[in-house]
């Protein structure tokens, strides 16, 4: 086979917990997996900070140094973890076949897709200056932080909704900013929204600008300058915490038109299992999930795409 062809069992693609811990479970079935870790090795929780909603942390941990641990225990039993991403499959017949960007062609019996999601931004400069230090996309991972302070929550569809209901029980205050004059939540969301006291809706608005501070290395969040779309009057909302809830977009662009999806491009999978409409193809991950989206569930399916790909592969044997 010439040097630019490589057969394998198992090709994972992505590298957040649904494809470690696929990685995990697969080399100890000697499925020798390899892994191609894709644009952001570590996946999406190497862009929060603290983690402490994963089992086994009991003092939390870095979202980055979580994911270092994970590589590590794959790595132990094996795994190859590889630098690059995969940017074609061919599901039309067995071996299925995948290209790197470096032109590689790999041959896979069986591909685990765990290319996860990745939250929309606004796109403002301050936005991106204070990730991870006051600014966030995911109220379960860093909500925790903001007891007793006050956040503002942007959006205003059921992420929004969602979020802003579960800070509420947490913080002081939740500032709900939305561009139009209703809601795209679902009615029985709204209305969880309109009865919960502390959360102020701020209408037909959008943020302009995120102010903080900065001492030395530490920088954190004091506000957000919100513009009225109606009548272009603009003013300060003092805030602790901003929270970025405008929608996920699911990483499955390089499978459309191959592979079943929703209309908004997440993976189909069969009901208590990770097998998509190919058989040989699993899906792992937050590619998958548009309601739980968390480490842990991740990580779950995971598991069920290595055991699933090992019995789809004990079955051909057969
Ligand atoms: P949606 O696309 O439904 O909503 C996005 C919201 O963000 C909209 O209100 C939109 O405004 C607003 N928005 C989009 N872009 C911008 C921008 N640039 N600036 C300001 N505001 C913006 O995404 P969700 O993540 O809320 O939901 C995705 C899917 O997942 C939905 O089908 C939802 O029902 C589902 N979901 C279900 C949950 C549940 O059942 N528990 C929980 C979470 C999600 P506008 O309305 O003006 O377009």
């Amino acid at each position: 086979m010439s040097e630019n062809i490589e057969k394998v069992k198992c090709l994972i693609i992505g590298s957040g917990p649904a494809g470690y811990t696929a990685a995990l479970y697969a080399a100890r079935a000697e499925l020798y997996p390899v892994v191609y870790q894709g644009m952001q090795p570590g996946g999406q929780l190497t862009i929060t900070t603290e983690v402490e909603n994963f089992p086994g942390y009991p003092d939390g941990t870095q979202g980055t140094a979580m994911m270092e641990d994970m590589k590590k225990q794959v790595e132990r039993f094996g795994t190859d973890i590889r630098w690059g991403e995969i940017v074609d499959l061919d599901v039309s017949e067995r071996p299925f076949k995948a290209k790197t960007d470096e032109g590689k062609i790999i041959l896979a019996e069986t591909v685990i897709i765990s290319t996860g999601a990745s939250a929309k931004w606004l796109g403002m400069p301050s936005e991106q200056e204070y990730n991870g230090y006051g600014v966030s996309a995911c109220a379960t991972c860093d909500g925790y932080f903001y007891k007793g302070k006050v956040v503002a929550v942007v959006g205003g569809g059921d992420t929004a909704a969602e979020e802003a209901t579960y800070l509420a029980k947490l913080v002081k205050k939740v500032y709900l900013i939305h561009r139009r004059d209703e809601l795209r939540a679902s009615k029985a969301m709204q209305k969880r929204v309109f009865k919960t006291e502390n959360i102020e809706m701020v209408w037909d608005s959008a943020p302009k600008e995120i102010i903080g501070k900065k001492e030395g290395f530490s920088k954190a969040v004091t506000g957000v300058i919100v513009e009225n779309l109606k009548t272009g009057e603009e003013r300060t909302i003092d805030i602790d915490g901003f929270f970025v809830a405008i929608g996920h977009k699911p990483n499955s662009d390089m499978f459309k038109g191959k592979l079943d999806m929703d209309e908004t491009g997440y993976l189909i999978t069969r009901p208590d299992s990770t097998a998509t409409n190919v058989p040989g193809i699993f899906a792992a991950g937050d590619i998958q999930d548009k309601t739980f989206r968390q480490a842990v569930t991740a990580a779950g399916t995971g598991c069920m795409a290595a055991l699933e790909a090992e019995r789809f592969l004990a079955d051909q044997d057969d």
